[in-house]
């Protein structure tokens, strides 16, 4: 089965940014948070959801490129949520 592993960090990375945040944490929120960060940047497929594959394949500079992905997302649906501000 292909998996994305871009997707695991981006939810990792999610939750840590998220926790800096006083913003919506709705699963729509989340939602949207992680489909523009995963759209910002380029996937990284592999054959099997190994940890093994995760961890080689980043480097630090990959590491800052999604972390500003999610931040920049973060910021965005922060101001723009998909319903009613709370
Ligand atoms: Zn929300």
């Amino acid at each position: 089965m292909l998996h994305n592993v871009v997707e695991d960090h981006v939810a990792e990375w999610l939750e840590k940014v998220l926790a800096q945040y006083d913003c919506c944490k709705c699963e729509k929120c989340r939602m949207d948070m992680m489909a523009m960060s995963l759209n910002k940047l380029k996937p990284h497929y592999v054959v099997s959801r190994d940890l093994y594959s995760k961890t080689r394949y980043l480097d630090q500079n990959a590491h800052n490129t999604i972390l500003m992905a999610v931040v920049t997302s973060v910021e965005f649906v922060k101001d723009h949520p998909r319903h009613e501000k709370i």
